[in-house]
């Protein structure tokens, strides 16, 4: 009787999931629909045909203990890809397909038995179409001061791909006493004679206290494929404005999965707090020029984390013959990449570099040597 029951509710859970891929489904067509970053709609490729995503709600947090991790939620129906050259493992839902690895183009991806683990929670929609994205890496190529001048009119750029990279934020409110030895420091003079000088002498002392710090939204990076170099480089990610994970902004692009857990982030993320605890405790006491040792002894009250996924375009151009990456921040456009370098310029910005710093040094020679 109870496993007919089961089997009746695993049935219902089966069906209700079909349904909810059929909302992407274009009603015009019947083709997958794809959340488009310019409507903030998902939207049918080939006809037209576009569909309202859920009403923004904001991201719940929750609260973090040791057991978070265990916890892992459904994400539905979705697959975990991993790429045999980068390593960089994809979450897909069912009905998406892939052949080549969204990170670095290598194609054999092969389906992995990770488990999806934790859903997120947050996610920050596209706003950066993929025709944007291309306007942007060319006004970057632009820029880039060494690089060829040509780079921008022949670089080929392949298709983008659209990803969504995982971070974790951590919010926790801090209470830490510390203890700390100090030192002022202060002059005397000593001997007599030909032997009198000024020596510099310190004061040790010792304090304590407590020091109560909020900490709200501490982002870390979760990517594998991305570094938090990178991730600065292109501004960060905006993840006050994130919100609830739904399914829908999934449409059409793919979603890395966390390369760093939830545990190993909060690590990450205590460190951060713990050192911007003790540099509070530094700034107290303005009058110590010396520090012997700062000791904090952290209690984190009402920690709470999200799961946000951002979105990234990354691909590869092909100049002369060799391919060079790129992301571009899907909510801002800022781009992030290598770049070839001209050896003309370079030799001539060489040239350059030479040609100050030997004008500093006969500067130099004439004001203080001749
Ligand atoms: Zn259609
Ligand atoms: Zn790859």
């Amino acid at each position: 009787m109870a496993k007919e029951a089961l089997k009746e509710e695993a049935k219902d859970v089966s069906s209700a999931r079909e349904v909810e891929s059929d909302t992407f489904k274009c009603p015009g067509c019947g083709n997958f629909l794809k959340y488009d970053p310019e409507t903030g709609k998902l939207r049918c490729d080939y006809c037209g045909g576009t569909r309202d995503v859920p009403t923004p709600k904001p991201p719940m947090e929750i609260y973090y203990t040791s057991l978070s991790e265990q916890g892992v939620s459904s994400w539905g129906e979705v697959k975990c890809i991993q790429c045999p050259v980068c390593g960089a493992k994809t979450m897909l839902e069912k009905y998406q397909t892939v052949t080549v690895c969204p990170f670095c183009g290598a194609p054999n991806v092969v389906e992995s038995d990770e488990v999806p683990g934790l859903k997120p929670n947050a996610v920050l929609p596209f706003l950066v179409s993929e025709p944007k994205a291309h306007e942007s890496l060319k006004k970057w190529m632009g820029k880039k001061f060494l690089a060829p001048t040509d780079l921008k009119k022949t670089a080929k750029t392949s298709k983008m791909n659209g990803v969504y990279v995982p971070s974790w934020t951590f919010d926790s409110n801090v209470y830490a006493t510390y203890d700390a030895r100090l030192g002022k420091t202060y002059t005397v003079t000593v001997g007599s004679g030909k032997n009198r000088r000024t020596e510099t002498r310190v004061r040790w002392y010792n304090v304590s206290g407590s020091i109560n710090s909020y900490f709200d939204d501490v982002l870390i990076n979760a990517s594998s494929r991305m570094t938090q170099k990178q991730l600065t480089k292109i501004g960060g990610f905006d993840t006050k404005n994130s919100i609830q994970y739904e399914e829908e902004y999934l449409s059409g692009y793919s979603a890395e999965r966390y390369a760093q857990g939830l545990d190993a982030s909060w690590e990450v993320a205590k460190e951060y707090m713990v050192d911007s605890v003790r540099s509070q405790v530094r700034n107290r006491y303005p009058d110590a020029d010396r520090v012997d040792y700062i000791h904090v002894y952290p209690v984190f009250n009402e920690t709470k984390y999200k799961y946000v996924l951002g979105p990234i375009w990354t691909s590869s151009y092909r100049y002369k013959g060799k391919d060079y990456g790129f992301v571009v921040n899907g909510r801002n456009g800022r781009t992030a990449g290598k770049a070839p370098l001209s050896p003309i310029k370079t030799f001539f910005f060489s040239l350059f570099c030479a040609g100050v710093a030997g004008l500093l040094i006969w500067m130099i020679y004439i004001l203080f040597f001749s």
